[in-house]
């Protein structure tokens, strides 16, 4: 399910460009537009939803699928001594775009 008006919907459809590292049928991993890490990449699911509170069963099995993947893309994009996992839920924790996101952090010694 896409949303016309969420920007990561768009970069999976190809209508905004990005630089992606990973896809598949069910998620997509791009390229951080503005890296916080040497290495910053961007986990999403093909299915759009914004928040963890509107995880349902099929969310459930997407994120758990997300999450057995990420290990293989981080080790193969320069992250094979660690990384950190970030999801950004909602204004207090900065929360930009609306679409259910997995920053990959990693390529270095994380300064924080
Ligand atoms: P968050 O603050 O957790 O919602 O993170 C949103 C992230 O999306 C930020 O780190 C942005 O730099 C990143 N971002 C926004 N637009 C794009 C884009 N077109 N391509 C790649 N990354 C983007």
């Amino acid at each position: 399910m896409k949303d016309k008006n969420c920007i990561f919907c768009k970069i999976i459809g190809g209508e905004i460009p990005s630089a992606k590292v990973y896809e598949d049928d069910k998620m997509l991993v791009f390229k951080d537009i503005e890296p916080k890490a040497k290495v910053h990449l961007l986990a999403i699911g093909k299915d759009h939803f914004g928040f963890i509170s509107e995880m349902d069963s099929s969310r459930e099995e997407l994120l758990k699928y997300m999450f057995s993947k990420i290990p293989g893309i981080a080790a193969e994009n320069g992250c094979e001594n660690g990384y950190r996992l970030v999801i950004n839920q909602g204004k207090d924790a900065g929360q930009t775009v609306f679409h259910l996101h997995i920053h990959i952090m990693g390529g270095e010694t994380l300064p924080w």
